[in-house]
């Protein structure tokens, strides 16, 4: 797929493509939505049991917290992606701007970065100038 030239402009497949990541992206705001109300009751409900327990619920509470700061990361891309959405900007890698594979985005429709770029992101060992990304295309 070739998408060299105006993403902007909109594609005829475009634009399906675009609300079918919407509604990938809603649905997975509102799981996390969902299941941030659910670690919040179950935390309220947790303050409610004997003192005898508090060790155990501390525990737990942990656990809830640490999850509701992934589920609240998750939560932000997903808004982010529909921010870009909005924008005209999905799709395309914040980094080298490369259209992001849409392999990848059905896996992670709130994805910023292409492939490349995202493990470049995560590996960052040496400090050496990145090759021209766009040129290495396997175009
Ligand atoms: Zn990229």
């Amino acid at each position: 797929m070739r998408m060299m030239a105006g993403r902007r402009e909109s594609a005829p497949s475009g634009a399906s493509a675009f609300s079918h990541y919407r509604a990938k992206l809603i649905e997975k705001r509102q799981d996390l939505m969902a299941a941030m109300g659910l670690k919040f009751d179950v935390m309220a409900g947790q303050g409610r049991v004997a003192e005898d327990d508090q060790a155990q619920i501390s525990h737990e509470e942990f656990i809830s917290l640490r999850l509701n700061k992934l589920d609240h990361d998750v939560l932000k891309l997903v808004n982010e992606a529909l921010d870009r959405l909005d924008n005209g900007d999905y799709g395309a890698c914040l980094r080298c701007e490369q259209p992001i594979a849409p392999r990848r985005l059905e896996v992670l429709p709130w994805a910023k970065y292409c492939v490349r770029c995202q493990e470049k992101l995560s590996s960052r060992h040496c400090g050496a100038e990145e090759p021209d990304l766009a040129a290495a295309g396997a175009r």
